[in-house]
């Protein structure tokens, strides 16, 4: 994965000629507590040969955006995701208000990468029920 910068139109925003970050599509929250289990590794989902030292990321927000973004998986890792770990995986923590956040930006950028940088489902009917639903996850992102 390159680091190099990336001039681009952000996915979120729109705005074009713009420095795009290094977007985690699962966020880095879910790596790093990964990372905390033994033997853990990441690997390419279509070379399992290739291991990654961090989670898949491909130039596709801007740096508004990723803050943007970032507060929903704060909130989650402090509301949800850290007291899951801490029971031990034994029951649910409670749900909080604003959970739903978190999930639709996860879901957008899975959608949104496989649609439009894999450019999955071309020429099939499952591209536009898949657009319909990214365009519906954007929204609700907003
Ligand atoms: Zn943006």
């Amino acid at each position: 994965m390159s680091k190099k910068c990336v001039i681009g139109k952000c996915a979120l925003c729109g705005r074009e000629n713009i420095q795009l970050m290094q977007s985690h599509i699962i966020p880095k929250l879910v790596y790093s507590r990964i990372k905390t289990y033994q033997n853990s590794r990441f690997r390419n989902y279509f070379d399992f040969n290739q291991l990654y030292q961090d989670g898949e990321k491909k130039p596709m927000l801007c740096h508004e955006c990723e803050q943007f973004f970032s507060k929903y998986e704060v909130e989650f890792t402090n509301k949800f995701l850290d007291k899951y770990l801490d029971l031990n995986n034994q029951s649910l923590p409670p749900q909080y208000d604003g959970i739903q956040n978190y999930i639709i930006s996860v879901a957008w950028r899975i959608v949104y990468d496989d649609l439009f940088i894999y450019n999955s489902f071309t020429d099939t009917y499952m591209r536009t029920t898949y657009e319909l639903l990214e365009l519906r996850f954007y929204v609700s992102t907003l």
